[in-house]
Order: C-alpha cells, then structure tokens, then sequence
C-alpha cells in the first residue's frame, strides 16, 4: 500500500501558461526528488553543497559541457552562468561590450562614443533600451514595432522590412541588440533574418530568455546570447550568457570597467570558470539535468 503523503505519477500536473517560471521535465523533477536527501552518497543536498567542492565542480562542469553538446557552442565562445534574469543582463550586455577592447578601439579611432543599436519588438527590447539610457548610453532604435496605417500608433506586431530598418554605420556601432521572441507580444524574430542584415563587424547580441534550446542555432553568429533559465532551461535564479571570447579582452585602462559592478562583469565570471562568488548551486545543477534530457 502506498501512502498517500508520497506523490505518485502523474502527480496531477496542468499546464501552466502562466508568466514566470515555465514547466520542467518529469524525469528532472523525480531526479532532483531522488537526489534531494543525499545527492549520489554525498550525505547531503546539492542546494547544502560547498560551490568550492570537488563534487560541485563536477556538476557545474557536467551542465556547461552538456550545454556546449547540445548547442554545438563554437571553443571561442565562453559560457556563463550568472544571477540577475534577463533584466540584469539588459544592463550587463551593454557595460560589457563598452568595456571590451574591440568596441573601445573602434572609438578611439572614432574619436567619440559609439551608439549601440536596438531592434524594440515588444517590452523586452523596450527594457533592454530603456536600461542603457538609464545608463546614460544614447541607443539608436533600429525598428519600434510597426506604425499603424490608420492612427499611427505604434504596435508590436510584427516588423517592417529591413529596408526600413534604421541601422547605425558599422564603424559607429558597437552592437546591434535584439530580442528573439517578445514572451509578452509575441513578435518572434529570426536570427538570420538579423544577422543577414547586420554588417559582419558588428557583434549582434540576442535576448533568447524564452526561446532558448527551442531549436537549434548557429551560435557563431552571434557576439552573445543571453536568457534567463526560468522559461526553458531550469528554476528561476540563473541566467546563461554564452559570449563570443574576443568581446572578452580588456585593454589596461581602467576607466573601462569603472561602472561595470562586478556582479554584472562578463570577464570576471569568465576567469573563475562561473565561480568568483556563490553561484545560484541549486539552479544550475537542475539546468544541468534539464540539457541531459
Ligand atoms: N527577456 C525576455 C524575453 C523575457 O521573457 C523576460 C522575462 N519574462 C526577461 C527578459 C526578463 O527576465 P527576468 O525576469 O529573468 O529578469
């Protein structure tokens, strides 16, 4: 007989459409439920785990090489697991490509501030605008959803033709920024599409917060693609940055990461493998088991 304080399958799930943290696999679930006394005879949780162990290391290194496999992640590029969501990342992907040594080169020869470019296709694009002007930063919007033909208001709906588009100058533009799929809007837009019509030189940096593993990409296209996990990789409470390595490098001044904190600081996760503080443990050992399924 078994008792009924023990949850069997199915468990009695719905579906859940809600905003916020998405379903995870069952599997996942009754793994982490197995695991949660005592994760593989180590007599205790992950979540009561040292991030310093060698047990955790093998977990945090399990999840990125899981990762890599899955998304057929180039070597050039580095992949982090930081905190912050999405919304940390609107302003981490902006400090981070201004300080890197690529985008600050290009402005000495320039002689002045580079712009950035924003696609807005809905609030999530909007967000990561408005941040870099709460910033202080100048983006030039690339698109703003669609003007209506009858009242001229503006919709995110959909997005005019690349001919429209308002692209800044290669040679002006550290990075053209944009959301995959709007979560609120509903507007999704095809990397290629962006890619095809960015100039090569600049790095195009993508919010894939909730489309991320959906399908496949081609990762080399990309300068950076950055999500939070709550939608389709794990819990609530990391956030995955998979950063091409060269927008790593720094030159000396320090002036460059002067407003960059180092929570938010790409390089700083990078050096010390996602560990130069306590990561979010729990958070990226079940992300690990949701890339093994
Ligand atoms: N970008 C997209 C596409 C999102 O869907 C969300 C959250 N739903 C965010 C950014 C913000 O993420 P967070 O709540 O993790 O800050």
């Amino acid at each position: 007989m078994s008792d009924s304080s023990i949850p069997e399958p199915p468990y009695d799930r719905v579906w859940n459409f809600s905003a916020g943290p998405s379903a995870l696999p069952v599997s996942v679930l009754e793994q982490v439920q197995r695991d949660l006394f005592n994760y593989k005879g180590h007599g205790m949780s992950v979540m009561e785990m040292s991030h310093r162990s060698k047990v955790y290391g093998q977990i945090i290194g399990n999840a990125e090489a899981t990762l890599r496999r899955v998304l057929k992640i180039p070597d050039n590029y580095s992949v982090l697991f930081l905190q912050g969501g999405g919304t940390g990342e609107f302003a981490a992907a902006y400090l981070n490509l201004f300080a890197s040594k690529a985008v600050r080169e290009k402005q000495r020869k320039l002689g002045r501030q580079l712009n950035c470019d924003y696609l807005v296709t809905g609030s999530w694009s909007k967000g990561g605008l408005k941040e870099v002007q709460r910033l202080g930063g100048q983006p030039n919007v690339v698109v703003n959803g669609v003007t209506s033909a009858e009242n001229g208001e503006i919709k995110y709906t959909g997005l005019p033709p690349v001919s429209k588009w308002n692209l800044g100058k290669p040679e002006e533009t550290a990075f053209v920024y944009y959301c995959e799929n709007e979560t609120i809007h509903g507007v999704e837009t095809p990397s290629d599409f962006v890619v095809d019509a960015v100039d090569p030189s600049v790095p195009v940096i993508c919010d894939m917060s909730s489309n991320m593993l959906s399908r496949p990409v081609d990762v080399s296209r990309f300068g950076a693609i950055v999500a939070g996990a709550q939608k389709n990789m794990g819990p609530a409470g990391v956030t995955i940055v998979i950063v091409r390595k060269d927008l790593l490098e720094r030159d000396d001044d320090p002036e460059a990461i002067r407003n960059l904190p180092s929570v938010l600081d790409w390089c700083y996760f990078d050096a010390a493998g996602s560990m130069p503080h306590t990561p979010p443990t729990f958070a990226i050992y079940v992300c690990g088991l949701v890339f093994e399924w």
